[in-house]
């Protein structure tokens, strides 16, 4: 650890900066252009951005960390900080964006400097670079990783068969195929019904299948693991939980972010991003509100409300987020109850939204659709809605003839999987806005330990008193929520007092273990007694040990 100073690892190279690049919002990044987008951001602004890595994904590439904040003012280590971590989910590639904006807004817009002096925001825009990769590359359909180490028999895996270099999904007719061609909109496929006329068609990813046995018992894509489910809070193996992973953090990418995580004291707020229908999601992700303290629940309730006032999406207890007639849902080893229970924080996930946000049709009504034949008429007003569009992005391939080397005759197309799971990119661009400014209201909260009244004065002879004020001047807690005040990762304040060369303390005890700092108002004041000798240049040094309120570092020279 290292402690704030105001002198110490200043970035002041400004010959060395250049322009500060501009995200475009114009197609999903591909590995390289998101590894040199942040390199351009971490180059333009060494003051107040560092670019490294928290670890290397499987396939080997950097998880890139960025690390926001004001250099000149201390170690971000030092100050009270905010994560923001995106594309935990491969094919989810507008959390890339939506996080390099704040990144690029923090460090380009100078309203910042103030907050940016105090806070520092740790930021990992792509958790996993090699699943946000193939779907960037590819457009096959990914949840976080398949595992392909081991290929399995009967298996189709995803493979570009008509070489056209994308991945699509095939259809076959099939006497036995759960699919019709939907009369109303032929590009589509709806499940058939018992009534349903023919031809019927199974439908799969574009792909070949490992060690076929010629048989329709086909299984797609092997393994599949969900990294949003193998964090350490109610973690259930599977199939309790449907891709958990081996064990709690067994991700090598999830495993790294626990440890970046575990060893940051200072972090007080997390948000995640995903692209389901939108919405500002909040804990818990099993079992029921009464399960949260009661303060917090309404605090955080409060807190996500700011979410809701700038981006518009509604705010949801995961365990809500579903359609309304059915049950709630029950995620073991979710983000937000590791979140809350283990980390003790307020933490959220925003949902960007996907095309059917883009098309008008919002959260709401989409979770309202009762039947399936509502929801295929969504799918359909989609399609209306995208034949309209001018300069319109990818959404859909036309289905065409392929005499595929195991299936026969096959028809390739249907959606391109990332375009429908995510927002358009130009309605990216003003999420990407409002989610900056969420960040913004939330971070402003941020504990905030500080050091006053700092005084020395002669007792008698060459005894002297040594005074000061450690309080928390920020609106939350040192221990954020409630729920933090019992759990030993949120550290309470420790102040350490070490008296300067030829003085001599007197007091019982030179270190002191503060406890927790309420918001706003939250202070103790200390006193130590030292004797001094000749002429010492400093009585003291002081180190205040804030947690998530930051680190004090002060000298307190002698009296002159
Ligand atoms: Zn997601």
């Amino acid at each position: 650890m290292s402690y704030a100073d105001n002198n110490s690892n200043t970035l002041h190279n400004f010959t060395a900066m250049k322009k500060l690049p501009s995200l475009p919002f114009k197609n999903f990044f591909a590995h390289e252009e998101f590894a040199d987008f942040v390199g351009k951001l971490a180059a333009a602004r060494p003051d107040l951005c560092q670019l490294s890595s928290i670890g290397n994904s499987r396939e080997g590439r950097d998880v890139s960390l960025l690390t926001i904040t004001d250099f000149s003012t201390g170690a971000a280590e030092d100050k009270p900080a905010y994560l923001i971590h995106g594309n935990i989910h491969a094919g989810e590639l507008a959390t890339t964006h939506a996080a390099l904006y704040t990144a690029q807004e923090l460090l380009a817009d100078a309203s910042n400097s103030d907050l940016l002096k105090r806070v520092a925001f740790y930021m990992v825009p792509r958790l996993n670079p090699d699943g946000a990769h193939y779907c960037a590359a590819t457009f096959g359909k990914l949840r976080s990783r398949t595992d392909r180490s081991e290929r399995v028999p009967n298996t189709l895996y995803q493979e570009d068969v008509n070489g056209d270099g994308i991945l699509l999904s095939m259809r076959q007719q099939h006497p036995n195929g759960q699919f019709v061609k939907d009369p109303k909109d032929s590009r589509l496929v709806i499940r058939r019904r018992a009534k349903s006329k023919g031809p019927f068609y199974r439908v799969f990813p574009e792909g070949m299948i490992h060690d076929w046995d010629g048989t329709d018992r086909l299984k797609i894509e092997g393994r599949s693991f969900d990294w949003n489910r193998n964090w350490s809070y109610d973690w259930r193996p599977e199939p309790e939980q449907g891709g958990a992973g081996d064990f709690p953090f067994s991700e090598p990418e999830m495993r790294a972010l626990g440890e970046f995580i575990h060893s940051r004291p200072n972090i007080f707020g997390v948000l995640g991003y995903h692209t389901g229908p939108a919405a500002v999601l909040r804990p818990p992700s099993t079992g029921s509100i009464s399960d949260l303290d009661e303060g917090d629940d309404r605090l955080m309730d409060d807190i996500a409300r700011l979410g809701e006032k700038h981006t518009g999406f509604p705010v949801v207890p995961v365990i809500k987020y579903r359609n309304k007639r059915a049950r709630d849902i029950n995620l073991c080893g979710h983000f937000h109850n590791f979140g809350y229970h283990h980390l003790g924080l307020f933490v959220f996930e925003f949902e960007l939204g996907q095309i059917w946000d883009s098309a008008g049709i919002g959260t709401d009504v989409r979770f309202a659709a009762e039947t399936e034949e509502e929801q295929e008429q969504q799918l359909r007003k989609v399609m209306k809605w995208w034949d309209r569009q001018k300069n319109r992005e990818p959404l859909f391939k036309p289905w065409k003839r392929f005499k595929h080397t195991q299936l026969g005759q096959v028809e390739v197309g249907g959606f391109i999987f990332p375009h429908q799971i995510n927002p358009t990119l130009k309605a990216l661009s003003k999420i990407s806005k409002d989610t900056y400014q969420f960040t913004l209201e939330h971070a402003e909260l941020h504990p905030y330990v500080v050091l006053e009244n700092v005084a020395a004065d002669h007792v008698a002879g060459d005894v002297r008193r040594i005074r000061v004020r450690v309080a928390n001047r920020g609106e939350l807690p040192t221990h954020v929520t409630n729920r933090g005040r019992s759990l030993q990762r949120l550290r309470p304040v420790r102040v350490e007092f070490y008296p300067g060369g030829g003085v001599e303390l007197l007091s019982n005890s030179g270190h002191m273990n503060v406890g927790h700092l309420n918001g706003v108002t939250g202070s103790c004041e200390l006193e130590w007694f030292v004797k001094t000798g000749d002429k010492v240049k400093r009585l003291c040094e002081i180190r205040v040990l804030g947690g998530t309120g930051g680190n004090v570092i002060r000298e307190i020279g002698d009296i002159p």
